[in-house]
């Protein structure tokens, strides 16, 4: 956990339009002065992130999400009303006091409260919303530690408020308020939204314009990553990420069974392996079941050559 000090001199850091990275429930953020275009400039270039690919932006109250929107429908306000804080981004329309480099130029901005007490603090004590995308170089995998964040970034951001690992693991659900229309699966599932708002679209993975971002190549490893059955293991050494079936691998990793407990381990491991130079890891294809699509995402794009 950190200390008041620590809080006070990173919310200073950010007011003063530098970076800091925090612990969220989803994985570390490279947090900026989201209303600040320089500051949100050098999100960017610290992360060596395409301009083109809209950050999100964590506030710690529904009252001051709907300031930064320039309207904020019903199904928003519930959807907030239940699931934050917590892992699910609403995409609407935005005020023109988010800079234009913030989402690409789109007119719309992602919003989220995280379910995280030392972000809500930073951003309350910070006194503006923070811009804040995942804490490592672009396409890399995401961070869940501190160390994480400092192996990928190094001296690139001043400051790391460390709250130990996160929880949920991989990154938020991203929905499209109006039309709805589901960007990103996360662990919000497309069940539980539907319950809340009625059928939802989801986005084709190739409908770009719509979310930029999201592209086909992601969240990879250094290490080749493939998803194979057991019996389908590359020749070399490797480790096997696998739910039911071990394989004949040198390494075989058993992976838990519950959707929650999967994504919670399954960065870290990856960074862990990723430093044993191993020829591959393979990963046995998640069960079926939508609270499961979060993890067949990321695995699909961390997977793509
Ligand atoms: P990251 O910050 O890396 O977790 O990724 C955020 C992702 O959310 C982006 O890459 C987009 O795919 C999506 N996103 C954020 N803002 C918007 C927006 N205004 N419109 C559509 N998608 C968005
Ligand atoms: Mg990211």
């Amino acid at each position: 956990m950190i200390s008041r000090s620590e809080l006070l001199a990173a919310a200073e850091a950010i007011r003063a339009g530098e970076l800091v990275a925090f612990p969220t429930e989803t994985v570390y953020g490279l947090g900026a002065n989201a209303l600040d275009p320089e500051a949100v400039a050098r999100i960017y270039e610290a992360k060596g992130r395409p301009a083109s690919s809209p950050l999100i932006v964590h506030v710690a109250s529904v009252e001051q999400a709907r300031e930064l929107a320039a309207d904020w429908p019903d199904s928003a306000q519930k959807l907030a009303e239940l699931f934050w804080p917590g892992p699910l981004t609403l995409v609407v329309h935005k005020n023109p006091i988010i800079p234009d480099r913030l989402t690409g130029g789109l007119d719309t901005v992602g919003l989220r409260m995280p379910a995280n007490t030392i972000a809500l603090a930073l951003i309350r004590e910070a006194g503006v919303p923070l811009a804040a995308p995942s804490a490592n170089r672009f396409t890399e995998l995401s961070p869940t530690t501190a160390q994480h964040v400092r192996e990928s970034l190094g001296d690139r951001v001043a400051l790391i408020l460390d709250g130990g690992p996160t929880d949920v693991g991989i990154e938020s659900t991203v929905l499209a308020v109006s039309p709805p229309c589901l960007l990103r699966p996360g662990s919000i599932t497309r069940e539980q939204i539907e319950s809340v708002i009625g059928p939802i679209s989801v986005d084709a993975s190739d409908q770009i314009g719509r979310s930029p971002g999201q592209h086909a190549r992601h969240y990879q490893p250094r290490t080749r990553l493939v998803l194979a059955r057991a019996n389908e293991l590359p020749a070399g050494r490797g480790a096997y990420l696998f739910v039911s079936v071990p394989g004949k691998a040198a390494q075989p990793i058993h992976m838990p069974a519950d959707a929650r407990a999967y994504a919670q381990r399954l960065y870290a491991l990856l960074h862990e392996l990723d430093a044993q130079n191993l020829d591959w890891i393979a990963v046995e294809p998640p069960p079926e079941g939508s609270e499961w699509d979060g993890i067949r995402d990321r695995l699909r794009r961390a997977s793509a050559v």
